[in-house]
């Protein structure tokens, strides 16, 4: 089978880059976004040299340029957007609504994986503010696709590593993100998740604190002190 023409937007983010990378290792004609707006911010500039030095084409294209974004998806058969969508740092997760209308217009998208890649929205109804946001957004945009009929797969991919394994924080699926852009790009001509949500849970993935707790101890060669908290108490830690 043909493997389908890529283009990913946001490539220069942090999953992004990791992404055109899984992209072009499995042998997809990759194209990546670049976006006028960055003018010379040189790493960002340098990133996609690098990209096009590996075989991506980049592809000049706006967010506040409709005819661009339209010409841009339709060079491809996937798209895949990896913006930004942290509170805390950047997000950007709605301006999607403007991919999704060129995806509509352009009309020869296969595939629209939109950027998603955390725990899944649909389940986060209880969430508190202001992390809730991310979830909110991507919920909008989900509507939005579905509404436009534009094929999807949305990709859940748990805790980032790099993000949360370091804190010691809480119970999770830890998910390695160039292992995420990997799934993400294997499953991309993949008709069983035509449509679907794609869960990555590796089991081994699958760890309670005291187990992260447990790795570390191993890893530093030493015991730490270890004192528990009720869930009242913990709750009340978080009120305010
Ligand atoms: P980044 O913050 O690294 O940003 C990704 C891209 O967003 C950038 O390359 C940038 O493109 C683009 N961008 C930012 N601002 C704008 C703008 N105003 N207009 C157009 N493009 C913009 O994203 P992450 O890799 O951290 O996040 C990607 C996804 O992963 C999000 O959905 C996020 O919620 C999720 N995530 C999941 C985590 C988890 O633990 N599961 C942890 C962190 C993120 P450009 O270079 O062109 O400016």
């Amino acid at each position: 089978m043909k493997k389908s023409k890529v283009l990913i937007v946001g490539g220069t983010g942090y999953l992004g880059k990791r992404l055109v990378k899984a992209s072009l290792t499995e042998g997809h004609e990759t194209y990546v976004v670049h976006r006028p707006e960055i003018g010379v911010e040189i790493e960002k500039v340098q990133m996609l040299l690098s990209f096009k030095a590996q075989g991506a084409h980049l592809v000049a294209s706006s967010f506040d340029d409709h005819r661009s974004l339209v010409d841009a998806v339709k060079l491809v058969d996937v798209v895949i957007c990896a913006i930004s969508g942290v509170h805390i740092r950047s997000h950007q997760i709605l301006l999607q609504l403007k991919l999704v209308n060129a995806i509509k217009e352009a009309g020869n998208v296969k595939r629209f994986l939109p950027s998603e890649f955390g725990t899944d929205p649909s389940r986060m109804e209880n969430a508190m503010a202001p992390g809730r946001v991310t979830f909110d957004d991507k919920m909008v945009v989900r509507k939005a696709i579905q509404e436009a009929g534009i094929p999807f797969t949305y990709v859940s991919a748990n805790c980032f590593a790099g993000y949360f394994l370091g804190g010691l924080c809480q119970p999770a699926i830890y998910v390695d993100e160039a292992d995420i852009a990997t799934y993400t790009i294997k499953t991309i001509d993949d008709p069983r998740t035509l449509n679907k949500t794609l869960y990555l849970r590796p089991p081994q993935n699958i760890l309670s604190q005291r187990e992260v707790v447990q790795i570390w101890e191993k890893l530093i060669a030493k015991q730490l002190h270890k004192s528990s908290i009720s869930k009242e108490q913990f709750l009340a830690f978080m009120k305010g």
